[in-house]
């Protein structure tokens, strides 16, 4: 019998070169670790900067790295004293979630109760931490979520983003009745739409410049805009009587989307920065924040949000799945991130099956 002490994972070696590499598996878990089997893997917009960029934000790819962060899998082996995120022990063959963030615990940020914001974190995919595209990870047990039978495997990487989400609204203050602006119906805008939903946000607008986007938003109880085919702004003003909307969510590339958003907020409303730029710079008048005295939030991340993200996905509150629109098998990834960021097919979310 042979033993196979290698596996497939997909590197990026620089911008736009993403290559299907054979690596050693990991091997034992540690004290504390999970040996997982990746069952799927999503692909997400920072995934995207950092394919085209060879970077994300100031944080470049200096040597080839897996990337993936939003992934599920099965606890292939496990260490004796290794406990779940819930504390609970892990046991081999159980089928998680996991989240990619793996706060220190201790630092000022991690006490005071922002562990999104811990300085010491390790992030799965990020330069320098490995990612989850390949067939074989080790992970930190306490960041592993068992995932019930209602989630499937794509369900369990989809809960990443739908934890981003939840942070985003955790932000938003959305009272009942409140009027929400989504600037973006990617996978982040569709979930923070169905969220926005549950608290009672209504109505909600969200705009895209693909139609097929809009289509998916609709179908979730937004009033659609195409931001290509007419001014988003005046149509948002006009549609509330020239007050703007009582929350507005940039969930989109931040370009001018960022001054859009400011500008459909209403006096004294509630803006929230979700998307990331690719040139890694802001623009907003100040003006026109100023004026309107708004209040800022930058999202950063989430806070422990998986457990409410099973919640919702396991009652279908939440439409998980909803949003795939593609699968691609992992030896196929650098064509999924290429049609991903070309848009072409009426992309919305991708998958990888492992
Ligand atoms: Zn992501
Ligand atoms: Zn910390």
């Amino acid at each position: 019998m042979t033993i196979q002490n290698d596996m497939t994972a997909i590197r990026l070696y620089g911008p736009e070169d993403l290559r299907v590499d054979r690596v050693p598996r990991p091997g034992p878990p540690g004290s504390g670790e999970v040996l997982l089997r990746v069952t799927a893997v999503g692909v997400c917009g920072s995934d995207l900067h950092t394919y085209q960029d060879g970077r994300i934000g100031d944080t470049s790819v200096l040597q080839p790295i897996t990337l993936g962060h939003e992934f599920g899998g099965v606890v292939e082996a496990v260490a004796a004293d290794a406990l779940d995120g819930n504390f609970q022990p892990l046991l081999t063959g159980t089928r998680v979630a996991v989240d990619p963030a793996q706060p220190c615990g201790r630092c000022a940020m991690c006490e005071q109760g922002h562990p999104n914001l811990c300085h010491r974190l390790h992030f799965c995919g990020l330069f320098p931490d490995e990612g989850s595209l390949s067939n074989y990870m080790l992970v930190p047990s306490h960041t592993c979520f068992p995932v019930p039978d209602a989630i499937d495997d794509a369900g369990a990487a989809l809960l990443e983003p739908l934890g981003i989400a939840i942070h985003a609204i955790d932000l938003a203050h959305i009272r009942v009745a409140n009027s929400v602006a989504i600037l973006g119906a990617g996978p982040i805008g569709l979930y923070i739409l169905q969220l926005a939903k549950l608290s009672g946000a209504d109505p909600i607008f969200v705009s895209d410049k693909f139609d097929w986007r809009l289509a998916k938003a609709e179908a979730y109880g937004a009033i659609p805009i195409n931001c290509d085919q007419m001014d988003a702004v005046q149509a948002v003003l006009e549609a509330t009587a020239g007050q703007g909307v009582d929350v507005a969510m940039e969930a989109a590339w931040a370009d001018h989307s960022v001054q859009q958003a400011a500008e459909m907020t209403r006096l004294g409303g509630r803006l929230v920065l979700v998307g990331i730029p690719g040139s890694d710079n802001l623009h907003l008048k100040h003006s026109t924040a100023r004026r309107k005295g708004l209040t800022i939030r930058m999202s950063r991340r989430m806070k422990h949000t998986y457990p409410r993200a099973i919640k919702l996905a396991q009652s279908g509150k939440v439409d998980l799945n909803g949003i795939v629109s593609h699968h691609f098998p992992l030896e196929q990834t650098p064509a999924a991130f290429a049609l991903n960021l070309a848009y072409r097919d009426d992309v919305v979310k991708i998958v990888i099956d492992v």
